[in-house]
């Protein structure tokens, strides 16, 4: 399952690729699973639009639409400032399990469970492969629909005062709030377990017994993680490739995720595994308290 970096990769790399490029045709798939809304209304909705910048919201990757018929938008566009962006549409894909966003050419040989091809101007080619059907895709018309929004805050973004709140005076242990996507959106199990080694905290420990410091250590060592793998692209761990149709190039060195048994990288003692909030969890009884 692509994880927040991995989707931060791909939304950064498909962005660079297509950001003030055209739709100039659209081809679904007949399957039916991958479409919130239907194919119809999103081929007819995504036609003849710019697309004026990709980026990640949550888990989410949005593709922040022009009005239809525009000009081609001009490439002095900042595709990261978002909120600068006065999009008309949105088209929504979230990956699933198994979903990859590719820009090739249109020469470029069609994969199994490709469910989406969007021909540019360009003459490059944006598709969805999904072969396990879990991702979805959305169009969404910002004329009568409200733009998208991830449930939980952005824990790269979360600042101190609202990280605190997020988990204050909560009964549940740390590991099970962070994998809630109402509190902080887009945090899986590899960096929940990476981000607790590192601030030194213990998965069960209990939110509320948490101090304002701990907290705020977790904060930090959280964004960490997050940070270096999405510089090293994202850590493949299982079939993630990026919008190139790359494997990830570089594996995140974990620290605990998948390592149980294996000496601690700091104390040298046995990474412990337990199952918390129905995830295997790892974590070091020696550097966590
Ligand atoms: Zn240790």
């Amino acid at each position: 399952m692509p994880e927040l970096p991995e989707v931060e990769t791909i939304a950064r790399g498909v962005n660079e690729r297509v950001c003030g490029d055209r739709i100039v045709e659209v081809w679904f798939c007949g399957h039916p699973q991958p479409f919130k809304n239907s194919p119809e209304i999103q081929s007819k909705g995504l036609q003849n639009r710019a697309i004026l910048a990709v980026h990640r919201t949550g888990k989410h990757i949005v593709c922040e639409l022009g009005p239809d018929g525009d000009k081609p938008a001009s490439a002095s566009i900042r595709p990261l400032e978002e909120r600068a962006i006065k999009s008309s549409a949105q088209w929504i894909v979230h990956l699933g399990m198994t979903g990859r966003l590719l820009v090739t050419t249109p020469d470029a040989p069609l994969a199994a469970h490709t469910h989406a091809r969007l021909t540019l101007a360009s003459g490059r080619e944006l598709r969805f492969v999904d072969p396990r059907r879990f991702g979805r895709l959305e169009f969404r018309d910002l004329s009568h629909s409200e733009p998208f929004s991830a449930a939980g805050v952005d824990p790269l973004a979360v600042s101190a005062e609202e990280f605190r709140l997020l988990f204050h005076g909560r009964h549940l242990p740390i590991k099970a709030a962070l994998l809630n996507q109402k509190l902080l959106s887009g945090v899986g199990n590899i960096y929940a377990d990476e981000s607790l080694f590192r601030a030194g905290i213990r998965p069960r420990r209990q939110c509320v017994r948490l101090t304002r410091a701990e907290l705020e250590g977790l904060r930090l060592a959280l964004r960490e993680v997050l940070e270096e793998a999405i510089r090293m692209g994202g850590s493949s761990v299982s079939d993630f490739v990026d919008a190139n149709g790359m494997r990830g190039l570089f594996q995140l060195e974990h620290c605990v995720y998948q390592r149980t048994g294996l000496p601690c990288r700091r104390c040298q003692r046995p990474i412990q595994r337990m199952v918390l909030a129905g995830r295997g969890t790892h974590y070091c009884t020696h550097c966590q308290h």
